[in-house]
């Protein structure tokens, strides 16, 4: 679905990835892993399409046929994003002035969907990741967990095919941690799906099908989990 090569990406004088070649395949859950600083969130801003490599590229291969990323000028990575990409971080993304149900609705809007419609949408969304009855909530007044859940009702509502978390679960409990992982690797099994989750945790990253682990800005290590 997608696939990376030679991208480059430099901050100043920082050389954030060196030349990373990797390809995330339909239906693959894919965990990255490393320390701090080694390029981890800058890959996932140019898988996604948020960033653009220095050098490099990357393919997407979607409903519409393959897309150079790199190529495409910002609105219409934006519009690629909104269409087929759900994102899950750890904070940002999510306005703490709208409520959980105007959150999950926000993409369903940008797509057509009536106002209406997509709050009714947003509400059943809300109750299948666990959040039934907090619809009026302020984003700002949910705790993290839930916060998380918000994210992955949004990333549902607007029926993303690739889902790119960036440690979704570090500031959770273990067991909210495992159920957030959870409703992620549902919503991502099948084969026109993919998840890619940047992570701490070796047994979120175990949940996995694949965990690459990453050090100065290069993928050292690449390997299926045994499921
Ligand atoms: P990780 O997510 O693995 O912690 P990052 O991808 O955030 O790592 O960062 C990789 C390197 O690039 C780090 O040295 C970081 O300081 C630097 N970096 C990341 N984003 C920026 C930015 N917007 N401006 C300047 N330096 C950045
Ligand atoms: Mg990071």
């Amino acid at each position: 679905m997608l696939q990376a090569f030679g991208v480059v990406k430099h901050y100043g004088e920082t050389v954030a990835l060196h030349s990373v070649t990797l390809a995330v395949l339909a239906g693959e859950s894919l965990a990255v892993m490393g320390p701090s600083g080694c390029g981890k969130s800058t890959l996932l801003q140019i898988l996604s399409g948020i960033t653009r490599p220095d050098s490099g590229d990357v393919l997407y291969s979607g409903p519409a046929g393959g897309q150079n990323l790199g190529a495409l000028d910002d609105d219409a990575r934006a519009a690629l994003r909104a269409r087929d990409f759900g994102f899950v971080f750890q904070q940002g993304l999510l306005l703490s002035e709208l409520t959980a149900a105007e959150n999950v609705a926000v993409p369903l809007m940008l797509t057509g969907t009536s106002s209406r419609d997509a709050v009714a949408r947003a509400g059943q969304l809300l109750a299948q990741v666990g959040l039934g009855g907090l619809d009026a909530r302020r984003l700002g007044q949910l705790s993290g967990g839930q916060a998380q859940r918000v994210a992955i009702a949004r990333a549902i509502a607007s029926d993303a095919r690739v889902v790119f978390a960036d440690e979704p679960t570090g500031a959770l409990d273990s067991r909210t941690a495992t159920e957030v992982l959870e409703l992620l690797l549902v919503h991502t099994a099948g084969q026109q799906r993919a998840l890619v989750i940047v992570t701490h945790d070796e047994s979120v990253a175990a949940r996995c099908g694949r965990i690459i682990r990453m050090s100065d800005g290069r993928v050292v290590s690449d390997v299926q989990v045994a499921s």
